[in-house]
């Protein structure tokens, strides 16, 4: 039977998923979400003796349903292959009493590549699907990893142009520089004076612009998202809590319906939608656990039911979660609104006036599968150091965030429900902070010595991805205002 995709913000005509990847926003600035969440087909059991592959196919066929079987497949196959560097794509490692499920072993060492490899595929056959003939502009705001990971995805991909906007001071230096250094005459790299909120912002205010959609129209121009509101990328992350849930069943550490609880560390709420969508494909997972750095605008929403945005922005050591406007929750919000629209757009109008909305005592009741939690910055340097002198592992900020939530949930339960931990990203993607958090002493040390430092450490090679941009050019030195990115985006095209 087929899905279909509609807005959150209207009852505007349904669309398939390949014209839902295309648009990526709904023109009425809501989000498309599926008409129902398909159940699993195949049973966990089956699924244990399946390879990361063909898992994926299993459960994005599910969602995707007018791509053809050749279609899904060949995009699955060209997305997770030796860009990878390891043939399981997800590995689980077990550390403190948890199953750390390590998203990181793709182009850019964080786990945007697991839906970022694929989504430049998917996107090129839905064009071919709807006979779209002008080429593709791919416009992204970027807290640091998306944006990397979406220029590895598009670069010198024919029919598609990328262009990625960056808050200036609020990446690591690594991050940054696999950006600033990213080839291909196809991307175009640009900071902003401002925070990832503003970027993003700025984007969407683009993408609903009227007049420039004509405008890039008769250029032969059209836009399309990267960023993970993109069903295109949301599908491609349900796969890999499947995925975890059958090897821990295969490898006999799980019995048959055993539930898991799940911790994400949290930003633009994209990850842990997708394990609550696993959830409601009938994977057994108990609690979703939400972990928040000190943007904690998530966690005062779980125990409050106010989602307030007005508050201090703060910078932290693991700026992929800096972030106070969590676009993908508004699926969530329209779920438990009772898939009202109408509701869910006064809410979303709320936020966007007032910078907050309170949800009901009913919509919050459907609510209790969530458990929410935080860490500060000290908490996530002693966690980082707990679990490497414990046990020889050692794990990133982000990673960090969710193990330092994950015990403060353990601690104040008692649930013992075995637990996965979703790993965002390499060590090594944030080598000053984790080895600053190991030992202040490594504070004078040039990045690149550190890397070699916490590889000698962690008895880990060095990435290729940090190899790569260990001497390499910088070919984006663009910075501007955060008013001007529509001028930027018109320049680049050829739009004057
Ligand atoms: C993007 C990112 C997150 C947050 O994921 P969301 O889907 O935005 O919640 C967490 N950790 C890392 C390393 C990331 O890159």
């Amino acid at each position: 039977m087929d899905v279909f995709y509609h807005s959150t913000r209207s009852k505007d005509e349904p669309v398939t998923a390949s014209m839902a990847i295309l648009k990526g926003l709904s023109e009425d600035g809501g989000l498309f979400v599926p008409d129902r969440i398909p159940a699993l087909d195949k049973s966990l059991k089956e699924l244990a003796g399946m390879s990361y592959q063909e898992v994926a196919y299993e459960v994005m066929k599910l969602f995707l349903t007018d791509f053809t079987e050749d279609e899904l497949k060949d995009c699955i196959r060209k997305a997770y292959d030796e860009k990878f560097d390891t043939e399981v794509i997800a590995p689980l490692v077990q550390a403190e009493g948890a199953f750390f499920l390590e998203l990181f072993h793709g182009a850019t060492i964080a786990f945007k590549d697991m839906a970022l490899s694929i989504l430049p595929h998917l996107l090129i056959t839905a064009a071919r699907k709807n006979h779209i003939t002008r080429e593709i502009v791919i416009l992204t705001a970027t807290s640091g990893d998306t944006g990397k990971a979406a220029l590895a995805g598009f670069a010198g991909v024919e029919g598609t142009k990328i262009i990625v906007f960056y808050p200036k001071n609020g990446v690591s230096p690594i991050q940054e520089k696999q950006m600033v250094t990213q080839k291909g005459d196809n991307t175009l790299v640009v900071g902003i004076h401002g925070n990832f909120d503003d970027a993003q912002t700025g984007v969407k205010r683009i993408f609903s612009d009227q007049e420039l959609a004509g405008e890039m129209a008769e250029k032969g121009f059209q836009f399309s998202s990267a960023n993970s509101i993109n069903i295109g990328r949301l599908v491609p992350q349900i796969v890999y809590y499947v995925y975890a849930y059958a090897r821990l069943l295969g490898e006999g550490r799980l019995a048959t319906g055993e539930k898991i609880n799940v911790v994400v560390p949290t930003g633009n709420f994209g990850n842990i939608l997708a394990a609550f969508y696993a959830k409601n494909m009938g994977l057994p997972i108990a609690k979703l656990i939400c972990a928040s750095n000190d943007n904690k605008v998530l966690y005062d929403f779980f125990a409050t039911g106010t989602y307030d945005r007005n508050r201090e922005f703060v910078l932290t050591s693991s700026p992929s979660m800096d972030i106070l406007i969590s676009s993908n929750l508004e699926r969530l919000i329209y779920r438990i609104a009772g898939e009202d629209a109408e509701r869910n757009l006064a809410f979303m109008e709320a936020l966007s006036s007032h910078g907050k909305y309170e949800i009901t005592t009913e919509m919050r009741a459907a609510l209790q599968d969530f458990y929410g939690n935080f860490a500060t910055e000290e908490e996530v340097a002693a966690t980082i150091r707990r679990i490497y002198e414990d046990c020889g592992y050692v794990i990133d900020t982000h990673t960090a965030v969710a193990a330092c939530v994950y015990r403060k949930y353990a601690e104040e339960t008692k649930d013992g429900t075995k637990t996965v931990i979703a790993s965002t990203a390499s060590p090594f993607k944030f080598t000053r902070s984790v080895m600053e958090a190991i030992d202040p002493q490594y504070a004078s040390m040039g990045d690149f010595e550190l890397v070699d430092r916490l590889s000698a450490l962690a008895g880990v090679a060095v990435p290729k991805a940090i190899e790569e941009i260990r001497d390499a050019r910088i070919v984006h030195d663009h910075v501007c205002e955060k008013d001007e990115m529509k001028d930027v985006v018109k320049k680049f095209l050829g739009i004057e």
